[in-house]
Formats: structure tokens, C-alpha cells, sequence
């Protein structure tokens, strides 16, 4: 009688103070939605992935709150893109003081375009992420090597397939040319042949000068430029300025995702093409 009391008791216990703390799962930190889809994706149940930079939010302006200072405080990887997309990064990781937490660096081994650290934009640096990510998880939980390497497979497939199909679309377009808000776009441009023209907005939070809007829309209209690639993120009352004065079309993108209808990196690779592919076909 004692002793399935005592059983009741721990069961009662382990159901009240819940299965996370007792599980054994990996505890992963991501700093943007593009991360956490990836994490995922290679670290199945094995990981309990938190993301840091929130659905809507801009990465160059996030400040990290108290709740994912504890998570961090608990974490064993922090994954990255570098480049100093998480500028906090230092401060956070030695206010936090967690000797466990690994920094992954998964822009490591890509090559960069002047610094520019949105390289997830071409799926096919993605590839190279995951990659990263997958040996980054098998280095800190080898017990899960085979999850992690059949996943991150299966994953690298899907991302070869989203490549091909840009590819093949965008090979079909009859405009190349853009212009954009905020300067997002230039690997996605590289990969499949587009020509970013000019960055209205060289640095977040920095207004262009009247003169350098002046310079933009002459370049637009001098090259008949049809797309102004914005975000929602970012107030594009210049790129209307100029879209009204040229007749140039606003193309609303999203680099990060994580939105309903977007959440994943797939589905929101799938809605920048489309979108683009409205205004350059
Ligand atoms: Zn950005």
C-alpha cells in the first residue's frame, strides 16, 4: 500500500511539474524564423527549439527579454547567422554565463556578399545552414546522429526542389531588375539572376537623403525599373514616393517569416517568388 502510494505520489509530481523538465531534450536557442524552421526540421523531438527574434519583429532592432535570458541560462546551442545580423549576440552570451551554451555560426563556410548578413534568402546557402546545423546538433547529442542525418537529408531534398522550382520560374521572367527598401535580397539575386539596382534605405533606420531618393528615382525611371521590392517591416512611405512618381510596383516581401500563412521556410520562399513574380514576368 506504502509503495503505490509513493508511486501515485511521484507520478502525480512528474505530471505537475510537467514532462519538459523531465524529459531529455535538447535545449536550442535561435535567434530568427528562418532558424527555428531549420532547427526543427533537423532536430525532430530531440530538441526543444526557442526562438529569440519573434514573428514581426526586426532583427536589427531586437532587444532579448528576461524570459529568453532564462531559457538561454539552460540552453546548450545558440544558433546564429553572424554577420552581425545578432549584434547582441556578445553581450547576451556573457550576461547569460552558461559555460554549456555552444554559439553556432551557420553563415560559417558561405560565401558573403560585402558583409550582408541575409544570406538564408538563397535556398541554396540554406542547404549549407542546415548542414551546419545538423553537425552542431550531432557534436552536442551524438545518441540522436541518425535522426539528425536522416532529417536533415529529407530537409536538403525539399530545399533542392524549392531551388529548382525558383530557378525554373524565375529563369522565365521577362524583368530582372529591382530596386529596394531595405537591402535584403542581393543573395536571392545572385542565385537566380536578378539585379538589385539600388538599397532606398543603406542602413536601418537611416532616412535617405532627398537627394539620394532623387538619384533612385531617376535610376528607375532611366531603366525602366518595374519592382520596388518593401517589407512591411519597414515604413515605406519613400518607396511609395517613389513608386507614384515612376509608376514602379510596390512587391510587399517578407525575409523572415514565421506569420501565419508563412511560418515555415518553404511556404515563405514560395510566397517572396510569388509575390515578386506578380510585377517581373
Ligand atoms: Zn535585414
Amino acid at each position: 500500500m506504502a509503495v503505490i502510494s509513493m508511486r501515485a505520489l511521484i507520478t502525480f509530481l512528474l505530471l505537475t511539474l510537467g514532462f519538459a523538465s523531465w524529459g531529455s531534450e535538447l535545449r536550442v536557442a535561435v535567434s530568427i524564423p528562418p532558424l527555428l524552421d531549420f532547427v526543427r526540421a533537423v532536430g525532430g523531438d530531440r530538441v526543444e527549439a526557442e526562438l529569440l527574434v519573434l514573428p514581426g519583429e526586426d532583427p536589427h532592432t531586437y532587444e532579448i527579454r528576461p524570459a529568453q535570458m532564462r531559457f538561454l541560462a539552460g540552453a546548450r546551442l545558440l544558433i546564429a547567422v553572424g554577420l552581425g545580423l545578432e549584434w547582441w549576440l556578445e553581450d547576451v552570451v556573457s550576461a547569460v554565463g552558461n559555460p554549456d551554451l555552444e554559439i553556432v555560426i551557420t553563415s560559417e563556410g558561405i560565401e558573403t556578399i560585402g558583409g550582408d548578413p541575409h544570406i538564408w534568402l538563397d535556398p541554396l546557402n540554406a542547404v549549407l545552414q542546415v548542414a551546419t546545423i545538423r553537425e552542431a546538433l550531432v557534436r552536442v547529442d551524438p545518441a540522436g546522429r541518425l535522426t539528425y542525418e536522416v532529417n536533415a537529408a529529407r530537409y536538403i531534398v525539399e530545399l533542392l526542389r524549392l531551388h529548382a522550382e525558383i530557378n525554373e520560374r524565375v529563369s522565365g521572367w521577362s524583368h530582372k531588375e529591382f530596386v529596394a527598401l531595405h537591402g535584403a535580397w542581393a543573395y536571392f539575386a545572385r542565385r537566380y539572376g536578378l539585379e538589385q539596382m539600388a538599397v532606398i534605405v543603406p542602413s536601418p533606420g537611416r532616412e535617405p537623403s532627398p537627394r539620394e531618393v532623387a538619384k533612385i528615382t531617376s535610376l528607375v525611371r532611366k531603366y525602366g525599373i518595374e519592382a520596388i521590392f518593401v517589407e512591411t517591416q519597414y515604413l515605406p512611405e519613400v518607396a511609395e514616393l517613389i513608386a507614384a512618381e515612376t509608376g514602379a510596383s510596390l512587391v510587399f516581401l517578407d525575409p523572415l517569416g514565421g506569420v501565419p500563412g508563412r511560418e515555415d521556410y518553404l511556404g515563405l520562399m514560395r510566397y517572396n517568388m510569388e509575390r515578386m513574380e506578380e510585377v517581373l514576368r
